[in-house]
């Protein structure tokens, strides 16, 4: 059975990124969920913030069984040392597509020896990001339906404690 690496930024995890975590537990003996700790991204949370956010946050959902890593540097280096097989990524809306596109087509250039998954969003999650988690928290907005209790709380505290 295959290995599978999810990477993204997840700053933080949402319910969108559980739903593709689920589906491709099925789908990949082994999962990676692998956070990248690229300091050019402006992320409100460090990379080791965001491990331990999402660990906690699988945990309460009761999902078990993966690993959460954090990586520095190109992706297909990190699936390698893993022993991946498969590339696994999320898909909302069109504008995901392009930026997927040319990802995958990159990625397969430099190491033809991964193949990039896509998982189509469920409907409910379809219009839903971090980034938009983060502006309503940040506002004060109930989030309680977009991500799971504990990285609520992460948040709430993250903006009590800066002034962004
Ligand atoms: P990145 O900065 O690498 O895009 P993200 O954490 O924003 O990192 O997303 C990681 C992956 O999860 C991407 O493939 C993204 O399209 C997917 N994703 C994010 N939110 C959702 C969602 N609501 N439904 C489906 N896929 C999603």
């Amino acid at each position: 059975m295959a290995t599978a690496i999810y990477p993204g930024s997840f700053d933080p995890i949402t319910n969108g990124h559980i739903d593709i975590v689920r589906r491709a537990h099925k789908l990949f003996s082994k999962l990676y969920i692998a956070i990248v700790a690229n300091p050019n991204k402006n992320s409100l949370f460090t990379a080791d913030e965001r491990v331990e956010i999402t660990m906690a946050a699988l945990a309460e959902e009761g999902i078990h069984g993966l690993e959460v890593i954090s990586y520095h540097g190109l992706l297909i280096d990190c699936a390698k040392l893993h022993g991946a097989d498969a590339i696994v990524r999320g898909l909302r809306a069109n504008s995901d597509f392009e930026y997927e596109f040319q990802m995958a087509l990159t990625n397969r250039d430099l190491a033809s020896e991964f193949e990039s998954v896509f998982f189509m969003t469920a409907k409910r999650y379809s219009f839903l990001s971090s980034s938009v988690v983060k502006e309503v928290c940040m506002y004060g907005g109930d989030i309680s339906n977009f991500v799971p209790r504990s990285v609520e709380e992460a948040l709430k505290s993250k903006f009590l404690h800066t002034n962004r």
